[in-house]
Protein backbone atom coordinates (compact mmCIF):
# COMPACT_ATOMS: atom_id res chain seq x y z
CA UNK A 1 0.00 0.00 0.00
CA UNK A 2 1.21 3.25 -0.78
CA UNK A 3 1.71 6.36 1.37
CA UNK A 4 -1.37 8.23 1.65
CA UNK A 5 -3.34 11.50 3.63
CA UNK A 6 -7.12 11.57 4.27
CA UNK A 7 -8.65 14.67 5.49
CA UNK A 8 -12.45 14.01 5.58
CA UNK A 9 -14.92 17.27 5.60
CA UNK A 10 -16.72 17.18 8.62
CA UNK A 11 -20.27 17.59 7.26
CA UNK A 12 -23.56 16.00 8.81
CA UNK A 13 -25.85 14.67 5.92
CA UNK A 14 -29.06 12.98 5.95
CA UNK A 15 -30.82 10.91 2.71
CA UNK A 16 -34.13 10.17 2.06
CA UNK A 17 -37.56 10.93 0.64
CA UNK A 18 -39.15 13.30 2.19
CA UNK A 19 -36.15 14.81 4.34
CA UNK A 20 -36.85 18.45 4.17
CA UNK A 21 -39.44 17.80 6.83
CA UNK A 22 -36.73 17.13 9.22
CA UNK A 23 -35.69 20.91 9.23
CA UNK A 24 -37.39 21.76 12.03
CA UNK A 25 -35.57 19.21 14.26
CA UNK A 26 -32.43 20.13 12.37
CA UNK A 27 -32.70 24.53 13.38
CA UNK A 28 -33.72 22.97 16.75
CA UNK A 29 -30.64 20.99 17.43
CA UNK A 30 -28.10 23.40 16.42
CA UNK A 31 -30.62 26.18 18.30
CA UNK A 32 -31.38 28.48 15.29
CA UNK A 33 -34.25 30.21 15.39
CA UNK A 34 -34.54 32.72 12.49
CA UNK A 35 -32.92 31.56 8.76
CA UNK A 36 -33.04 33.39 5.54
CA UNK A 37 -34.38 30.88 2.89
CA UNK A 38 -32.11 31.00 -0.75
CA UNK A 39 -33.10 30.18 -4.13
CA UNK A 40 -33.12 30.65 -8.22
CA UNK A 41 -36.36 32.61 -9.31
CA UNK A 42 -36.79 29.06 -10.86
CA UNK A 43 -36.76 27.55 -7.49
CA UNK A 44 -38.65 29.45 -5.29
CA UNK A 45 -41.87 27.21 -5.41
CA UNK A 46 -39.40 25.07 -3.44
CA UNK A 47 -38.50 27.93 -1.13
CA UNK A 48 -41.83 28.08 0.01
CA UNK A 49 -42.02 24.70 0.44
CA UNK A 50 -39.33 25.25 3.44
CA UNK A 51 -40.93 28.30 4.46
CA UNK A 52 -43.90 26.84 4.94
CA UNK A 53 -42.82 23.46 6.66
CA UNK A 54 -40.40 25.70 9.13
CA UNK A 55 -43.30 28.81 10.11
CA UNK A 56 -44.90 26.62 12.73
CA UNK A 57 -41.48 25.93 14.46
CA UNK A 58 -39.54 29.39 13.99
CA UNK A 59 -39.52 33.11 12.18
CA UNK A 60 -38.56 33.32 8.94
CA UNK A 61 -36.01 36.10 8.48
CA UNK A 62 -37.53 36.06 4.69
CA UNK A 63 -37.17 34.33 1.13
CA UNK A 64 -33.76 35.84 -0.93
CA UNK A 65 -34.96 34.32 -4.74
CA UNK A 66 -32.07 35.82 -6.88
CA UNK A 67 -29.40 33.29 -6.88
CA UNK A 68 -27.73 32.82 -10.29
CA UNK A 69 -24.97 31.21 -12.05
CA UNK A 70 -21.48 31.91 -11.01
CA UNK A 71 -22.01 33.61 -7.81
CA UNK A 72 -21.93 37.41 -8.72
CA UNK A 73 -20.37 39.24 -5.90
CA UNK A 74 -23.08 42.27 -6.69
CA UNK A 75 -25.60 39.53 -5.46
CA UNK A 76 -24.32 37.97 -2.53
CA UNK A 77 -23.66 41.48 -1.43
CA UNK A 78 -27.77 42.34 -1.70
CA UNK A 79 -28.16 38.93 -0.01
CA UNK A 80 -25.60 39.74 2.85
CA UNK A 81 -27.68 43.10 2.94
CA UNK A 82 -31.39 41.44 3.48
CA UNK A 83 -29.85 39.04 5.90
CA UNK A 84 -28.64 41.62 8.68
CA UNK A 85 -31.48 43.98 7.80
CA UNK A 86 -33.63 40.84 8.70
CA UNK A 87 -31.43 39.82 11.86
CA UNK A 88 -30.81 36.48 10.07
CA UNK A 89 -29.01 34.13 12.47
CA UNK A 90 -28.59 31.46 9.25
CA UNK A 91 -28.88 30.39 5.81
CA UNK A 92 -31.16 27.57 4.44
CA UNK A 93 -30.09 27.13 0.44
CA UNK A 94 -32.26 24.74 -2.02
CA UNK A 95 -30.83 24.45 -5.05
CA UNK A 96 -28.22 23.58 -7.21
CA UNK A 97 -24.57 24.69 -7.02
CA UNK A 98 -25.60 28.40 -7.96
CA UNK A 99 -27.95 28.52 -5.32
CA UNK A 100 -25.71 26.56 -2.39
CA UNK A 101 -23.02 29.14 -3.85
CA UNK A 102 -24.74 31.99 -2.77
CA UNK A 103 -25.07 30.37 0.79
CA UNK A 104 -21.41 30.09 0.67
CA UNK A 105 -20.63 33.09 -0.19
CA UNK A 106 -23.26 34.82 2.42
CA UNK A 107 -21.84 32.50 5.48
CA UNK A 108 -18.28 33.34 4.82
CA UNK A 109 -18.62 36.55 4.84
CA UNK A 110 -21.34 37.06 8.02
CA UNK A 111 -20.26 33.56 9.56
CA UNK A 112 -24.07 32.18 9.25
CA UNK A 113 -24.15 28.57 9.96
CA UNK A 114 -25.50 27.22 6.28
CA UNK A 115 -27.82 24.59 5.75
CA UNK A 116 -27.73 22.98 2.27
CA UNK A 117 -30.87 21.53 0.67
CA UNK A 118 -28.79 20.22 -2.41
CA UNK A 119 -31.62 19.40 -5.57
CA UNK A 120 -29.73 18.91 -8.56
CA UNK A 121 -26.17 16.44 -8.72
CA UNK A 122 -23.52 19.10 -8.51
CA UNK A 123 -21.72 18.77 -5.78
CA UNK A 124 -20.91 22.14 -4.39
CA UNK A 125 -22.56 21.06 -1.06
CA UNK A 126 -19.93 18.63 -0.41
CA UNK A 127 -16.88 21.28 -0.57
CA UNK A 128 -15.12 24.28 1.05
CA UNK A 129 -14.82 25.59 -2.16
CA UNK A 130 -16.08 28.99 -3.55
CA UNK A 131 -16.01 30.35 -7.35
CA UNK A 132 -16.93 34.39 -7.26
CA UNK A 133 -17.56 36.43 -9.97
CA UNK A 134 -16.35 40.03 -9.84
CA UNK A 135 -15.98 42.69 -12.90
CA UNK A 136 -16.57 39.98 -15.36
CA UNK A 137 -13.79 38.03 -13.51
CA UNK A 138 -14.27 33.81 -11.88
CA UNK A 139 -12.06 33.40 -8.65
CA UNK A 140 -12.08 30.77 -6.73
CA UNK A 141 -10.68 29.94 -3.14
CA UNK A 142 -11.13 27.15 -0.44
CA UNK A 143 -11.09 27.58 3.09
CA UNK A 144 -12.47 24.72 5.67
CA UNK A 145 -15.22 27.18 6.61
CA UNK A 146 -17.08 27.63 3.23
CA UNK A 147 -18.12 24.10 4.15
CA UNK A 148 -21.90 24.13 4.70
CA UNK A 149 -22.50 22.41 8.24
CA UNK A 150 -25.63 20.40 7.54
CA UNK A 151 -26.54 18.83 3.73
CA UNK A 152 -29.91 17.06 3.36
CA UNK A 153 -30.78 15.30 0.34
CA UNK A 154 -34.64 14.76 -0.72
CA UNK A 155 -34.88 12.67 -3.46
CA UNK A 156 -38.58 13.97 -3.48
CA UNK A 157 -37.13 17.26 -4.62
CA UNK A 158 -34.94 15.84 -7.48
CA UNK A 159 -38.21 14.52 -9.71
CA UNK A 160 -38.74 18.21 -11.18
CA UNK A 161 -35.33 18.21 -12.70
CA UNK A 162 -35.45 18.15 -16.43
CA UNK A 163 -34.64 14.94 -18.00
CA UNK A 164 -31.55 17.60 -20.05
CA UNK A 165 -30.53 18.45 -16.65
CA UNK A 166 -30.40 15.29 -14.97
CA UNK A 167 -28.15 14.08 -17.36
CA UNK A 168 -25.67 16.40 -17.81
CA UNK A 169 -25.86 17.32 -13.94
CA UNK A 170 -25.37 13.49 -13.79
CA UNK A 171 -22.23 13.71 -15.64
CA UNK A 172 -20.59 16.97 -14.13
CA UNK A 173 -20.66 14.49 -10.86
CA UNK A 174 -18.95 11.57 -12.60
CA UNK A 175 -16.30 14.60 -13.74
CA UNK A 176 -15.46 14.73 -10.36
CA UNK A 177 -15.12 10.80 -9.61
CA UNK A 178 -13.04 10.63 -13.05
CA UNK A 179 -10.84 12.90 -11.92
CA UNK A 180 -10.21 11.97 -8.27
CA UNK A 181 -8.27 8.35 -9.44
CA UNK A 182 -5.92 10.04 -11.01
CA UNK A 183 -5.19 13.22 -8.17
CA UNK A 184 -2.12 13.57 -7.49
CA UNK A 185 -3.24 13.50 -3.54
CA UNK A 186 -5.94 10.39 -3.98
CA UNK A 187 -6.01 8.14 -1.44
CA UNK A 188 -8.09 4.41 -1.60
CA UNK A 189 -11.05 5.64 0.62
CA UNK A 190 -11.61 8.72 -2.02
CA UNK A 191 -10.95 6.02 -4.82
CA UNK A 192 -13.61 3.38 -3.34
CA UNK A 193 -15.72 6.59 -3.38
CA UNK A 194 -15.37 7.64 -6.39
CA UNK A 195 -15.78 4.09 -8.21
CA UNK A 196 -19.48 3.57 -6.24
CA UNK A 197 -20.67 7.06 -7.36
CA UNK A 198 -19.73 6.66 -10.70
CA UNK A 199 -21.73 3.30 -10.58
CA UNK A 200 -24.60 4.45 -8.74
CA UNK A 201 -24.62 7.08 -11.47
CA UNK A 202 -23.55 5.40 -14.87
CA UNK A 203 -26.48 2.80 -14.04
CA UNK A 204 -29.31 5.02 -12.89
CA UNK A 205 -28.70 7.53 -15.09
CA UNK A 206 -30.35 5.70 -18.53
CA UNK A 207 -33.05 4.09 -16.49
CA UNK A 208 -34.22 7.97 -15.16
CA UNK A 209 -34.44 9.11 -18.77
CA UNK A 210 -36.18 6.03 -19.56
CA UNK A 211 -38.71 5.85 -16.41
CA UNK A 212 -38.47 9.68 -15.65
CA UNK A 213 -40.30 8.76 -12.34
CA UNK A 214 -38.62 5.85 -11.02
CA UNK A 215 -37.61 7.00 -7.71
CA UNK A 216 -35.17 4.43 -6.63
CA UNK A 217 -33.21 5.87 -9.95
CA UNK A 218 -33.54 8.83 -8.73
CA UNK A 219 -32.41 7.89 -5.15
CA UNK A 220 -29.61 6.11 -6.60
CA UNK A 221 -28.56 8.88 -8.82
CA UNK A 222 -28.03 11.49 -5.93
CA UNK A 223 -26.62 9.28 -3.95
CA UNK A 224 -23.86 8.84 -6.65
CA UNK A 225 -24.16 12.36 -6.83
CA UNK A 226 -23.14 12.97 -2.84
CA UNK A 227 -20.32 10.61 -3.50
CA UNK A 228 -18.73 12.07 -6.21
CA UNK A 229 -19.01 15.23 -4.77
CA UNK A 230 -16.97 14.01 -1.48
CA UNK A 231 -14.02 13.36 -4.30
CA UNK A 232 -14.28 17.01 -5.39
CA UNK A 233 -14.04 18.26 -1.99
CA UNK A 234 -11.43 15.94 -0.83
CA UNK A 235 -8.46 15.84 -3.31
CA UNK A 236 -7.77 18.05 -6.00
CA UNK A 237 -8.77 18.20 -10.15
CA UNK A 238 -6.82 18.88 -12.66
CA UNK A 239 -7.26 19.05 -16.90
CA UNK A 240 -10.98 18.27 -17.05
CA UNK A 241 -11.96 20.89 -14.39
CA UNK A 242 -9.32 23.72 -15.77
CA UNK A 243 -10.75 23.58 -18.90
CA UNK A 244 -14.43 23.66 -18.13
CA UNK A 245 -13.61 26.94 -15.59
CA UNK A 246 -11.75 28.41 -18.06
CA UNK A 247 -14.59 28.21 -21.35
CA UNK A 248 -17.52 28.96 -18.75
CA UNK A 249 -15.78 31.76 -17.44
CA UNK A 250 -14.35 33.31 -20.72
CA UNK A 251 -16.96 32.20 -23.00
CA UNK A 252 -20.25 32.11 -20.58
CA UNK A 253 -20.76 28.22 -21.28
CA UNK A 254 -23.41 26.35 -19.16
CA UNK A 255 -21.80 24.60 -16.67
CA UNK A 256 -23.00 20.94 -16.75
CA UNK A 257 -23.30 20.55 -20.44
CA UNK A 258 -19.68 21.89 -20.81
CA UNK A 259 -18.66 19.51 -18.49
CA UNK A 260 -20.76 16.61 -19.99
CA UNK A 261 -18.77 17.56 -23.30
CA UNK A 262 -15.30 17.91 -22.22
CA UNK A 263 -14.84 14.76 -20.12
CA UNK A 264 -14.24 12.16 -22.69
CA UNK A 265 -11.71 14.32 -24.05
CA UNK A 266 -9.95 15.21 -20.91
CA UNK A 267 -10.43 11.62 -20.24
CA UNK A 268 -8.50 10.57 -23.18
CA UNK A 269 -5.91 13.26 -22.98
CA UNK A 270 -4.70 12.12 -19.81
CA UNK A 271 -5.17 8.21 -19.98
CA UNK A 272 -1.50 7.24 -21.19
CA UNK A 273 -0.54 8.14 -17.83
CA UNK A 274 -3.00 6.75 -15.65
CA UNK A 275 -3.75 3.04 -16.53
CA UNK A 276 -4.58 2.41 -12.88
CA UNK A 277 -7.34 4.96 -12.87
CA UNK A 278 -8.68 3.91 -16.08
CA UNK A 279 -8.92 0.15 -15.03
CA UNK A 280 -10.59 1.41 -11.70
CA UNK A 281 -13.04 3.64 -13.93
CA UNK A 282 -13.81 0.98 -16.83
CA UNK A 283 -14.84 -1.37 -13.85
CA UNK A 284 -17.56 1.18 -12.77
CA UNK A 285 -19.02 2.23 -16.06
CA UNK A 286 -21.25 -0.74 -17.56
CA UNK A 287 -20.65 -1.44 -21.32
CA UNK A 288 -17.17 -0.54 -21.59
CA UNK A 289 -15.49 -4.41 -21.54
CA UNK A 290 -12.90 -2.57 -19.90
CA UNK A 291 -12.49 0.41 -22.24
CA UNK A 292 -13.41 3.45 -19.72
CA UNK A 293 -13.27 6.10 -22.75
CA UNK A 294 -15.17 3.67 -24.87
CA UNK A 295 -17.77 3.35 -21.48
CA UNK A 296 -17.95 7.10 -20.83
CA UNK A 297 -18.87 7.48 -24.62
CA UNK A 298 -22.01 4.47 -24.50
CA UNK A 299 -23.53 6.22 -21.51
CA UNK A 300 -23.30 9.84 -23.55
CA UNK A 301 -24.88 8.37 -26.16
CA UNK A 302 -27.41 6.88 -24.24
CA UNK A 303 -28.11 10.35 -22.34
CA UNK A 304 -28.73 11.51 -25.59
CA UNK A 305 -26.95 14.49 -24.84
CA UNK A 306 -25.27 17.48 -26.52
CA UNK A 307 -21.91 16.76 -27.57
CA UNK A 308 -20.16 19.50 -29.15
CA UNK A 309 -19.20 23.40 -27.05
CA UNK A 310 -19.98 25.03 -30.85
CA UNK A 311 -23.61 23.80 -30.01
CA UNK A 312 -23.44 25.97 -27.27
CA UNK A 313 -22.24 28.41 -28.71
CA UNK A 314 -18.68 28.61 -28.86
CA UNK A 315 -16.80 29.73 -32.24
CA UNK A 316 -14.20 28.36 -33.97
CA UNK A 317 -11.94 30.67 -33.63
CA UNK A 318 -11.92 30.95 -30.32
CA UNK A 319 -10.44 27.32 -29.86
CA UNK A 320 -7.34 28.88 -30.06
CA UNK A 321 -7.80 31.30 -26.97
CA UNK A 322 -9.00 28.71 -25.37
CA UNK A 323 -5.92 26.97 -25.71
CA UNK A 324 -4.20 29.73 -25.20
CA UNK A 325 -6.15 30.10 -21.31
CA UNK A 326 -5.73 26.49 -21.09
CA UNK A 327 -1.80 26.92 -20.56
CA UNK A 328 -1.63 30.32 -18.88
CA UNK A 329 -1.39 28.83 -15.22
CA UNK A 330 0.33 26.20 -14.61
CA UNK A 331 -1.41 23.50 -12.20
CA UNK A 332 -1.06 19.66 -11.94
CA UNK A 333 -1.64 17.05 -14.33
CA UNK A 334 -0.67 13.59 -14.33
CA UNK A 335 0.20 13.60 -18.09
CA UNK A 336 1.79 17.26 -19.28
CA UNK A 337 0.17 20.18 -21.14
CA UNK A 338 1.32 20.52 -24.77
CA UNK A 339 -0.33 23.00 -26.81
CA UNK A 340 -0.86 21.48 -29.48
CA UNK A 341 -2.41 18.51 -28.01
CA UNK A 342 -4.63 20.77 -26.26
CA UNK A 343 -5.69 22.99 -28.91
CA UNK A 344 -6.87 19.55 -30.73
CA UNK A 345 -8.20 18.45 -27.64
CA UNK A 346 -10.17 21.38 -27.29
CA UNK A 347 -11.09 21.65 -31.38
CA UNK A 348 -12.59 17.71 -31.16
CA UNK A 349 -15.14 18.71 -28.12
CA UNK A 350 -15.49 21.79 -30.18
CA UNK A 351 -16.67 20.01 -33.30
CA UNK A 352 -18.36 17.32 -31.29
CA UNK A 353 -15.98 14.33 -32.42
CA UNK A 354 -15.33 11.20 -30.71
CA UNK A 355 -12.59 11.40 -27.94
CA UNK A 356 -9.70 9.98 -28.54
P1 LIG B 1 -27.78 25.63 -11.09
O1 LIG B 1 -27.70 25.65 -9.61
O2 LIG B 1 -27.38 26.88 -11.82
O3 LIG B 1 -29.23 25.17 -11.52
C1 LIG B 1 -29.63 25.22 -12.89
C2 LIG B 1 -31.12 25.54 -12.98
O4 LIG B 1 -31.87 24.40 -12.57
C3 LIG B 1 -31.55 26.69 -12.07
O5 LIG B 1 -32.54 27.43 -12.73
C4 LIG B 1 -32.15 25.96 -10.88
O6 LIG B 1 -33.08 26.74 -10.16
C5 LIG B 1 -32.79 24.77 -11.55
N1 LIG B 1 -32.98 23.61 -10.68
C6 LIG B 1 -32.10 23.11 -9.78
N2 LIG B 1 -32.61 22.02 -9.19
C7 LIG B 1 -33.83 21.83 -9.72
C8 LIG B 1 -34.84 20.85 -9.51
N3 LIG B 1 -34.68 19.83 -8.67
N4 LIG B 1 -35.99 20.95 -10.22
C9 LIG B 1 -36.16 21.95 -11.12
N5 LIG B 1 -35.23 22.90 -11.37
C10 LIG B 1 -34.08 22.83 -10.68
O7 LIG B 1 -26.89 24.44 -11.71
P2 LIG B 1 -25.74 23.52 -11.12
O8 LIG B 1 -25.17 22.83 -12.28
O9 LIG B 1 -26.24 22.74 -9.97
O10 LIG B 1 -24.69 24.55 -10.53
C11 LIG B 1 -23.83 25.30 -11.37
C12 LIG B 1 -23.09 26.35 -10.58
O11 LIG B 1 -22.56 25.78 -9.39
C13 LIG B 1 -21.91 26.93 -11.34
O12 LIG B 1 -21.81 28.33 -11.06
C14 LIG B 1 -20.72 26.19 -10.78
O13 LIG B 1 -19.51 26.91 -10.89
C15 LIG B 1 -21.14 26.00 -9.34
N6 LIG B 1 -20.53 24.81 -8.71
C16 LIG B 1 -19.69 25.03 -7.67
C17 LIG B 1 -19.11 23.96 -7.03
C18 LIG B 1 -18.20 24.19 -5.86
O14 LIG B 1 -17.72 23.24 -5.26
N7 LIG B 1 -17.93 25.42 -5.50
C19 LIG B 1 -19.38 22.64 -7.44
C20 LIG B 1 -20.25 22.45 -8.51
C21 LIG B 1 -20.84 23.56 -9.13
Amino acid sequence: MEAFEYSPNPARVIFDNGTIKSLPDELKRLQLSKPIILSTPEQVNQAQDIEAILKAHVEIAGIFSNATMHTPVEVTETAVEFASSRGADSIVSIGGGSTIGLGKAISIRTGLYHLAIATTYAGSEMTPILGETANGQKTTRSEPKILPGTVIYDVDLTMSLPLWLTSVSGVNAIAHAVEALYARKRNPIIELIAQEGVRALASSLPEIISQPDSRSARSSALYGAWLCGICLGSVGMSLHHKLCHVLGGRFNLPHAQTHTIVLPHALAYNAPNVPGALEKLAKALPDSNGDAVKGLNILLGKLKVQRGLGELGMKESDVDVAADLALKNSYWNPRDLDRSRIRELIRRAWAGEDAR
